[in-house]
């Protein structure tokens, strides 16, 4: 999943993108107000973070953007202490959950968690499909309850395509939600990634769930073993 978080204290922002991406999450960070409007019309993400208080156009008001402009984007708000002002405007505009700075960087991840839940529907907290199941708090991913180790990258992909499973994914959507912008798109990483992870979930059972749309992409999905693509 690809956040991106509107931060102007730098160090704060480094720390916090550190931290996300030590949780499998890619991280985009904007100092300021107006390359946050330009970054949330040039990418899809899954998540904001945003700082309310930002040099230039403040949070608020790129929030009032985004909602005015139709995008559902789940956002976090960040705020100062006793500023209920700003919370009720908030949320009122639309934001999904708020936290007062300063704030425990555990805290930020559990809301993180959440939302993305809620904002895909799914009830529960592991993600699963098949006998395949990942837990997105520990982090752990098993197979026909045999533990599976991945890397980050492998991870953020099976996570993606978890959340999306039965959607046929382009290399482009994998691309935007699962690398940063600092991302080279002109090479076939995608197709490395899947690989590696097909040999680690796949190879060694039956049913194969990472499948290849010809022309298309990706998509994870349960299917007879008689129907093939
Ligand atoms: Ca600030």
């Amino acid at each position: 999943m690809r956040l991106l978080l509107v931060e102007d204290e730098k160090k704060v922002a480094s720390h916090i993108k550190k931290g996300l991406e030590g949780e499998g999450y890619a991280v985009d960070v904007v100092n300021n107000g107006e390359d946050a409007s330009s970054m949330v019309k040039a990418y899809d993400y899954d998540l904001l973070i945003l700082d309310v208080m930002l040099p230039g156009k403040n949070g608020i008001q790129i929030l009032k953007e985004l909602r005015d402009s139709k995008q559902n984007t789940p956002v976090i708000f960040l705020t100062a202490k006793n500023s209920t002002e700003e919370k009720i405007l908030g949320l009122d505009l639309g934001a999904d959950d708020y936290l007062t700075k300063p704030f425990e960087f555990e805290e930020l991840c559990a809301r993180v968690r959440a939302i993305l839940r809620r904002h895909e529907s799914v009830k529960t907290t592991k993600l699963v499909i098949a006998d395949l199941e990942l837990n997105p708090v520990t982090h752990e991913v098993k197979r026909a309850g045999q533990r599976i180790e991945l890397t980050q990258k492998e991870y953020a992909l099976l996570e993606y395509l978890l959340y999306n499973q039965g959607k046929i994914l382009t290399r482009t959507m994998i691309v935007e939600h699962v690398w940063d912008q600092d991302f080279d798109s002109f090479t076939n990483v995608v197709d490395v990634y899947v690989n590696h992870l097909r040999s680690k979930l796949d190879q060694p059972f039956e049913k194969k769930l990472l499948q290849t749309v010809r022309g298309f992409g990706y998509v994870l999905r349960e299917q007879d073993a008689s129907h093939k693509d």
